[in-house]
């Protein structure tokens, strides 16, 4: 398998959000892209499924923020754990 490896200031961690982190403002701005927030659900980048939670691999929590309000990173537990696999990433405490 191959071997994803990135300096230890760049190590990212998984983050976790629900609807809820996120204000109402932001909501309404973030439904205009492409996925979006809707009520209690987020829509998953990767399935297109509504989740109560999508998780973004980031640096710092407030990149993880900005990527997922930017659309650029969003996925459910399923699609995340995909991604993982697919990448080879490695997983330290
Ligand atoms: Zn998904």
């Amino acid at each position: 398998m191959a071997q994803f490896t990135i300096p230890e200031e760049e190590r990212m961690q998984l983050y976790r959000f629900k609807a809820d982190d996120f204000t109402e403002e932001e909501r309404d701005k973030q439904h205009e892209i492409f996925h979006g927030i809707y009520g209690d659900d987020m829509e998953c980048g990767g399935c297109g499924w509504s989740q109560l939670y999508l998780y973004v691999l980031a640096s710092s929590m407030e990149a993880a923020r900005k990527m997922l309000l930017a659309s650029e990173a969003g996925l459910c537990g399923e699609c995340m754990c995909d991604l993982l696999v697919e990448m080879g990433y490695e997983i330290d405490s």
